[in-house]
């Protein structure tokens, strides 16, 4: 073995300030430290990042996700179509609500859904469609809201990768319904969170209601009225409310992003040159479209026809040099519950089933230096090399 970092390289790893700090011990010495001024705060600022007109502050992009298929009214005897090159929570929460999920394929080289893909598999009993912009970069937004208005089909789009994104010119967030996740790995954390925007008040209103047990007002609202009388249940609703301990993370890191996703972009950069020199990997295309990429993964296509090893096994490789790596994703389609109890399985969809078992994903946060990514591109040629049938 010949290069070996020093120190483990971690795959990803927050940026959190002394101002992040700071901001959370306000909320923890201010007496309120649930749902209140603070997620109140946080919503107005991130609908003004995006240009969105409404927002709500949820405790992971996976409880936006259930509060909007339910306000959708999805359950069974539904059908909706997402990839299975995506993070499970999606597939489950369809699964979970009783309707069916359906697979397009995605484009080996873009790594998401086309219009097309999605067109082929659409069904009568299709009602919601939910796109995933992947790693950074944005799905087709034009065409997908007209394959979704002609269809008379609802448009979901999965952004967790996605803040700081544009599709022409257009803030992803900006108009239609997306869901954002700020897991420590996203471009922006608070600790877990999500947050849902969407032009459409009816269905914001349904989801502020369902995010908390379908109370009208949440502990804060009623606090601020002072002695108002507990509000009824005007429907069975969840608990997916976010904490002003939270949503101050939110807004303090919110006010970095655009810093943040530069660096992120300075480094993909440098990782483009440097492993434009190491053979080993099949081409990612960036979309065709105008488009602004937030560089939320970098993500790698292992040639693996030249290897003796699986990516699992170099994967392994790597760690023992030190450098960390991720998967994004394993097929969902391809896992134990919807292979052996849900009537999928290997086969379905070559597309994503071939690029499933080539990608991981490079460390990418923004404190990482140059010498970091350095060590990451020397890992990969000593590996690939000892690899090499
Ligand atoms: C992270 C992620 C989610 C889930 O986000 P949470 O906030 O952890 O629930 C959903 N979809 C994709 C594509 C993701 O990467």
């Amino acid at each position: 073995m010949s290069f070996v970092r020093s120190t483990p390289l971690p795959f990803s790893r927050p940026s959190i300030n002394q101002e992040d700090i700071d901001g959370v011990v306000d909320v923890l010495k201010s007496g309120w430290i649930t749902t209140g001024p603070r997620c109140a705060a946080f919503e107005a600022a991130f609908r003004e990042y995006l240009g969105a007109e409404h927002a709500c502050a949820l405790t992971s992009a996976t409880a936006g996700m259930h509060l909007v298929l339910s306000a959708l009214g999805i359950g069974p005897g539904d059908e909706v179509v997402t990839p299975s090159m995506t993070w499970s929570s999606t597939v489950n929460l369809i699964t979970l609500l009783g309707a069916r999920p359906v697979f397009a394929d995605i484009d080996r080289r873009t790594l998401m859904v086309t219009p097309e893909s999605v067109e082929n598999v659409l069904t009568p009993r299709v009602r919601a469609i939910i796109p995933v912009h992947f790693a950074g970069a944005p799905i087709d937004l034009t065409a997908f809201r007209k394959l979704a208005a002609d269809r008379g089909v609802a448009l979901v789009e999965d952004a967790a990768h996605a803040l700081g994104t544009e599709c022409r010119g257009e803030r992803i967030g900006r108009r239609g319904t997306a869901i954002f996740s700020f897991h420590p790995i996203k471009n922006i954390t608070t600790g877990e969170g999500g947050m849902v925007v969407s032009d459409d008040r009816e269905l914001i209103e349904k989801v502020k209601l369902l995010k908390f047990h379908g109370l009208a007002r949440d502990a804060w609202q009623r606090y601020a009225r002072m002695g108002a009388l507990q509000d009824e249940v005007a429907l069975p609703g969840f608990k997916y409310n976010l904490t002003d301990i939270q949503a101050s993370l939110g807004i303090t890191q919110l006010k970095r992003l655009n810093e943040l996703n530069r660096r992120r972009a300075f480094l993909a950069g440098l990782y483009d040159r440097r492993l434009a020199g190491i053979e080993g990997f099949d081409p990612i295309r960036p979309p065709s479209y105008p488009h602004l990429h937030s560089h939320h993964l970098y993500v790698v296509l292992l040639k693996l026809e030249r290897l003796r090893l699986s990516r699992d096994e170099f994967l392994v490789e790597l760690k023992k040099r030190n450098i960390g790596t991720g998967i994004h994703f394993r097929a969902v389609h391809t896992q134990y519950y919807y292979r052996e109890c849900a009537g999928f399985g290997p086969g379905l969809l070559p597309e994503t089933e071939w690029v499933s078992e080539r990608i991981f994903s490079l460390p990418l946060y923004p404190d990482m230096t140059e010498g970091d990514v350095e060590d990451v591109a020397q890992a990969l040629a000593d590996t690939l090399a000892a690899a090499r049938k």
